[in-house]
């Protein structure tokens, strides 16, 4: 099964809008030798406009990093999923690790933002993380499982095209720490059986699955030629023009040795 590799840059509160266009006019020119991986920068709202117009005929797509579950209304300070949508904005993440711990976002907040998100035609991509206080291997699997069943319920089979999961174990995430290749594989491995036994093999072997924490061009290429990592969420390193540009290369160089 061919799932098209995607590297996608998590800018969180960082950059300015007067820096944004600098960075996408380094990187959308190199994407033309990467054609077969997809690139995602995602930034913080205010960033989002100066974003999209920079990005305009490029092959980079431009993501929020959060958004709200209800469509419009008195939700002061809140991000509406379809003036995102409404601003050319495809890719949203939702439930990052950052947003669970810091901002007590719940599976059911996760969940009512990915509906939210697939109702005004957005492509949502679910973080997936770990609990720090739970020490047995068994308790932690049965923490992620729950977390995308949870995440998952009520999108429908034909929606799931437009859905990413990222699995970004909090301990790994800004960490320097990446987490073992085999290890994440492993827990993509089972992430992607879960989503096979609520919407079948085809669908589940179809859906892109990122690993997100610690990422950069040193073990970039080892995470990404494992069998379910599709592609990669990376924050820090992808800061950084040249770099991001590197890890998509990186990403190209992994899928096209693991076909
Ligand atoms: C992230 O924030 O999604 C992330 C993976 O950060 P970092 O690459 O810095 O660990």
């Amino acid at each position: 099964m061919k799932r098209q590799p995607i590297v996608v840059a998590n800018w969180k509160m960082n950059k300015l809008p007067s820096e944004a266009a600098g960075y996408i006019q380094t990187v959308a020119p190199k994407l033309a030798d990467y054609e077969q991986v997809d690139a995602v920068l995602a930034g913080q709202d205010v960033l989002l406009d100066a974003m999209v117009s920079a990005a305009r005929d490029t092959r980079i797509e431009i993501g929020a990093e959060n958004v709200y579950w209800e469509d419009r209304g008195a939700y002061t300070g809140e991000t509406s999923p379809a003036a995102l949508a409404d601003l050319g904005i495809r890719v949203v993440i939702i439930g990052h690790s950052e947003r669970r711990n810091y901002f007590r976002e719940t599976d059911e907040m996760v969940n009512l933002k990915t509906l939210a998100a697939l109702r005004n035609g957005l492509c949502p991509i679910i973080a997936i993380d770990e609990a720090v206080q739970l020490t047995s291997e068994n308790d932690q699997a049965h923490w992620i499982v729950n977390q995308v069943v949870e995440s998952l319920k009520g999108v429908q089979e034909a929606e799931l095209s437009r859905v990413m999961l990222a699995y970004e174990p909090t301990a790994a995430i800004g960490s320097g720490q990446a987490m073992s290749p085999e290890i994440a594989q492993k827990s993509l491995y089972m992430i992607r059986q879960t989503v096979a036994d609520m919407f079948g093999q085809a669908a589940a072997d179809q859906l892109r699955i990122l690993y997100g924490g610690s990422v950069k061009p040193t073990n970039a290429y080892d995470l990404l030629v494992q069998p379910d990592i599709d592609g990669v969420l990376v924050g820090d390193a992808a800061l950084d023009a040249t770099t991001f540009i590197e890890l998509v290369s990186l990403a190209s160089q992994a899928k096209r040795i693991a076909e």
